[in-house]
């Protein structure tokens, strides 16, 4: 491979990715006196976390009396028990302090009457353990993610944080076990790179794009998870994909979840307000993997609304436009340009769509990422750490909670910081580079770069998309997830037969987007066959034919690992943490999921 040269690069950290999770721990790092890299492929204030708009739970209290107790029952109950109870202790608890923090630093939060930091109400959001809806997501109007990324790209400007703009990480540079750092390909200029680091960090968000209808940007592809995939790692509950009960029909855009916190509602053909049916206590303000169902059956019902029966409304048309305006601006906005409705006048025209991914990079509290040994399934990866929406602490269990993905997001990435900043020492010496550590990284970005076969990237990453969203969708059976394992090993086999047209190295997207593709490859195969596998339902996993949770076969994460040439999935299981952190709070024994 030595048509290629590497411009080398050594630092004590390096942090792939530039949303919310790696601005928090690339700026704890270089506040410890590490100097610290962060390397990203768009520019940081564009990474997806800019587009989070309802906002960042903590229990602060402001509108009423609120526990991080309250605020933990909460989160292992919207988990389906399958988040790990430490982790959940560890966020609540920290999240007050974190959302300080962000205000300190100069968030623009909206405001109370009396000053204090505004919040609204999310689903599955309750006070006193499940009594009623409770308001804990504090926002700034629906832009939440903008503020946030903004205020922490100024603060980690001002630690020193040494930014890499638009180098497109290609894989994790691994010594036998040990991750030594990271290849990236700089856009602008065609040069490859290696960073050099005693810690890596991925940060590289979620791989909503595995699918062709979802809320999240483009660049959503899972690289860091495609990564630790070929390094050998495995990626835990990936059969757990969040679809958001309102994204806007046709184009997929979303709206906050925020609006029905400010008292928006759905609507069927009938105009009845169904959620009233399925969830009679908290209504429009179940959880995301229940107001999915909800809605799909209300479809398959036909119950649907507009020419094709085929979606529901959103209301906010009652509200007044003056709340409208000052704390749901953005939605307003969006409305009116995805689907030329008027919110004052008119309801918003949605459906469930692809949102988050539950499943990730397996990590400890401390980011660290673990894998599977000898029986020990909590057995660190020496110099590899992952946060934010690549990783799975897993706190978000089978269902993520609205809001407690931004705060995911700033816990966690202080979290890495803090035990970055313990355990290295700023300029240790590190062992020397070999080529050999390396060579593949060059194989692969060679061969699809002179990629000469008859499919277009773009051809074979639309039949992956639309197998995942028949075959993988709110509801599945064993039949629909055979299909999608089927079609999946189809564009397995022809990715061997892939074309890439433009062989320049200088802003090549079409190259781009073919390591794009082959990264989310490899995430759409080990979904689908760990939701084939998981034989019960379980939050965002709902089995037709497996219609209850199985706690006493399946209260277990799973871990699966992908064979990159042959395709192949192997699946292996952590069990649940099932015990607190401290004594301050019990285990919260499961029971049924009932709002
Ligand atoms: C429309 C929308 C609204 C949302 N609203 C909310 C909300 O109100 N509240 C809430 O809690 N959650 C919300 N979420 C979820 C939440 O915003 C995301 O889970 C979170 O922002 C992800 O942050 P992250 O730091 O993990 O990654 P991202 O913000 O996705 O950033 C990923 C980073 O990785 C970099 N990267 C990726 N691949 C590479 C590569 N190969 N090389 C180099 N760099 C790379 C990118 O450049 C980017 O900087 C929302 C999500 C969406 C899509």
């Amino acid at each position: 491979m030595s048509a290629y040269k590497f411009i080398d690069h050594r630092f004590d950290v390096v942090v792939v990715g530039a949303g919310g999770s790696g601005l928090r721990a690339a700026l704890g790092c270089a506040e410890a006196g590490l100097k610290t890299a962060c390397v990203t492929k768009v520019f940081p204030t564009r990474s997806h976390t800019v587009a989070a708009q309802g906002g960042i739970s903590a229990s602060l209290g402001n509108m009423g009396e609120d526990d991080w107790r309250w605020h933990m029952y909460d989160t292992v109950k919207g988990s389906d028990w399958l988040g790990d109870q430490d982790a959940i202790e560890y966020l609540t608890r920290n999240a007050p302090a974190a959302v300080y923090e962000l205000e300190h630093w100069g968030v623009p939060f909206s405001r109370t009457e009396d000053g204090k930091i505004y919040q609204r109400a999310f689903g599955g959001m309750t006070r006193n353990y499940g009594e009623a809806p409770i308001q804990r997501t504090c926002a700034a109007a629906d832009r939440t993610g903008h503020a946030m990324l903004h205020t922490m790209y100024g603060q980690s400007l001002s630690k020193s944080v040494e930014f890499f703009i638009e180098y497109f990480a290609l894989d994790l540079i691994m010594d036998e076990g040990v991750c030594r750092g990271v290849t990236a390909w700089k856009l602008d200029d065609g040069t490859l790179h290696r960073f050099q680091a005693q810690q890596v960090i991925l940060a590289t968000g979620g791989y909503g794009r595995a699918y062709q209808n979802a809320t999240s940007a483009h660049t959503c592809t899972g690289d860091g998870n495609a990564m630790a995939l070929r390094a050998g790692l495995p990626l835990q509950d990936m059969e757990f994909v969040q679809f958001h009960p309102t994204g806007i029909y046709g184009a997929g855009c979303l709206i906050t979840e925020g609006a029905r916190g400010e008292g928006g509602y759905l609507t069927n053909s009938e105009g009845e307000r169904f959620m009233e049916r399925y969830a009679p206590s908290v209504k429009d303000l179940a959880p995301r993997d229940m107001v999915s169902r909800a809605m799909t059956i209300e479809i398959r019902e036909g119950r649907g609304v507009g020419p094709g029966k085929d979606h529901i409304f959103l209301h906010l048309d009652h509200l007044d436009p003056k709340v409208l305006h000052q704390r749901l601006p953005g939605i307003s906005e969006t409305a009116k340009i995805f689907a030329g409705v008027d919110v004052t006048k008119a309801p918003i025209p949605v459906l469930p769509t692809v949102h988050y991914n539950m499943g990730g990079i397996p990590t400890n509290v401390n980011g660290e990422v673990l894998t599977l040994t000898a029986g020990n399934p909590d057995t660190v990866v020496p110099g590899l750490m992952a946060v934010g929406e690549a990783a799975c602490v897993s706190v978000h269990g089978a269902n993520r909670l609205g809001s407690n993905s931004l705060i995911d997001l700033v816990v966690f990435g202080r979290a890495v910081g803090l035990h970055c900043g313990a355990t290295l020492k700023a300029g240790a010496t590190q062992p020397e580079l070999k080529d050999a550590w390396t060579d593949g990284h060059l194989a692969r970005f060679d061969a699809l770069r002179n990629a000469k076969g008859g499919r277009s990237t773009a051809s074979l990453r639309l039949e992956m998309q639309k197998a995942m969203q028949e075959d993988a969708a709110v509801f599945r059976t064993g039949e629909t997830l055979q299909s999608g394992v089927q079609r999946l090993a189809a564009v397995q086999a022809a990715r061997k037969d892939i074309a890439v047209f433009d062989r320049g190295l200088i802003w090549n997207s079409d190259l781009m987007e073919t390591l794009e593709f082959d990264n989310l490859v490899g995430q759409a195969i080990v979904t689908v066959n760990g939701a084939a596998n998981r034989t019960e339902s379980r939050g965002a996993h709902a089995r037709e034919d497996f219609p209850d949770r199985d706690d006493a076969n399946w209260m277990k994460h799973t871990l699966a690992w992908f064979d990159d040439a042959t395709g192949a999935v192997k699946i292996d299981y952590r069990p649940v943490h099932s015990y607190t952190l401290t004594n301050d709070i019990d285990y919260i024994p499961p029971k049924a999921r009932v709002y």
